[in-house]
């Protein structure tokens, strides 16, 4: 099984890809921040964060625009393959009490929604 983790490099390929800005601060005096790609000023201490795609929200996000971008049939299959070389092992008996396409499911939407966008950014990456 894969520990999937992700990292700021995708962080910022995710947010690029749904059409945001990965913003980057830079003190403009007083306390306040001005994002060097955007513009957007925060004052003082109120920073909108960059999302960090270990959140359900983030994950469905990432989702949608997927599907959005029509790629996802060819997402799901991929991912599929993915989970089962890693699940092989412990199919068997899985099988047998959910099915095949409940037990990957369960594993894509459920288990982990930082894995779930580790995957989206691994699929993003071969897709180019
Ligand atoms: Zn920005």
């Amino acid at each position: 099984m894969t520990d999937y983790k992700m990292t700021d490099e995708w962080r910022k390929k995710l947010t690029e890809f749904l059409g945001e800005c990965w913003h980057e601060w830079e003190l403009i005096g007083s306390g306040n921040h001005k994002c060097k790609y955007c513009g957007y000023i925060s004052f003082r201490d109120f920073f909108p964060s960059n999302r960090t795609f270990t959140t359900d929200k983030d994950m469905l996000a990432v989702f949608r625009k997927i599907r959005d971008k029509g790629k996802w049939a060819i997402f799901y299959s991929r991912t599929m393959q993915i989970w089962y070389s890693e699940e092989e092992q412990d199919l068997e008996s899985n099988l047998e009490d959910y099915g095949y396409e409940a037990c990957f499911s369960r594993w894509l939407f459920l288990d982990n929604p930082e894995q779930a966008c580790c995957l989206a950014a691994m699929f993003l990456e071969e897709q180019g």
